[in-house]
């Protein structure tokens, strides 16, 4: 992301760009600050393909520089084709109506992907809300919460619930072994916040002994090459847009996704897990 002008800071390097004076300083929230007496309609455009080209998007990574998601999967709806139309679906907070009452599956909400979700759902709606679609999840359930997301589409296809919550990529395992499964994925919230995604990041330690090399890595592992490596080996999506995902990945459709920096998800664990314990979704 880039500001023109502004603020000034110890690490200023400057370079000559066509005659005139550019300053670019880096900060460590990503952002970079670059003073120029060159006209902005001619140094634009370079910035905005610099930000394009920069391999994963600012909301899968940490604004601190301390991490960076290098693939992404979507914690959306599955369902049964047998018993949902799809014209049923619509949102996570959907999920929480009446209708669906004894028809929800859900994984465990001491899982991850489960705080994750929820501080998200506390982000974009705020607590109250949040209060409210968590407490007719739980009253909707099916069965008590699952360990493990393939066990909520083995339940879905065993006949004991309609609809669950997964991440795509074990319905994409699932899909992989048996094509005529019948289940599908919704892509949730498209007319509102977005479909949460989660990701798989890395980071360099503090102590790091070799943390040049180590940032190197993980720039590869950006890269065109080991991210589309990244989409074929677990049906995931590679968190560097310019990558297609997997063929069976691709079958599934586009999809709006929630833009919600994921380190607001990490600030908020604490919040989801109380509300979630206060409501008793074990
Ligand atoms: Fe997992």
């Amino acid at each position: 992301m880039f500001n023109k002008h502004l603020t000034v800071s110890a690490l200023t390097l400057t370079i000559l760009l066509m005659g005139s004076i550019t300053q670019i300083q880096a900060a460590s929230d990503d952002t970079v600050t670059v003073y120029s007496s060159r006209k902005e309609h001619l140094i634009q455009p370079l910035f905005e393909k610099f930000t394009e080209d920069s391999n994963i998007p600012m909301h899968l990574r940490d604004p601190e520089g301390l991490w960076t998601g290098l693939s992404v999967r979507a914690r959306t709806i599955v369902y049964s084709t047998d018993r949902v139309d799809p014209s049923e679906l619509s949102t996570y907070s959907d999920l929480a109506k009446e209708k669906w009452t004894g028809k929800l599956c859900l994984r465990t909400s001491k899982k991850i992907y489960t705080k994750s979700l929820v501080a998200s759902i506390i982000h974009n709606q705020g607590q109250e809300k949040a209060t409210e679609i968590v407490k007719g999840w739980v009253d909707n359930l099916a069965a008590v919460p699952n360990a493990k997301d393939s066990h909520i589409m083995d339940a879905i296809l065993a006949g004991q619930c309609d609809v669950g919550l997964v991440n795509t990529y074990y319905f994409g395992r699932l899909i992989e072994k048996t094509p005529d499964a019948p289940l599908k994925l919704f892509w949730a919230n498209q007319d509102t916040t977005g479909v949460h995604v989660n990701v798989s990041g890395a980071g360099v330690t503090k102590h790091a002994s070799n943390a040049a090399d180590a940032t190197k890595l993980l720039e590869w592992l950006s890269s065109a090459k080991a991210q589309a490596i990244y989409g074929s080996l677990n049906k995931e999506y590679p968190a560097n847009q310019n990558i297609s995902s997997d063929e069976i990945v691709s079958t599934w459709g586009s999809f709006k996704q929630d833009k919600m920096n994921l380190a607001i998800a990490g600030k908020l664990q604490a919040d989801a897990v109380k509300l979630m314990q206060r409501l008793d979704y074990k």
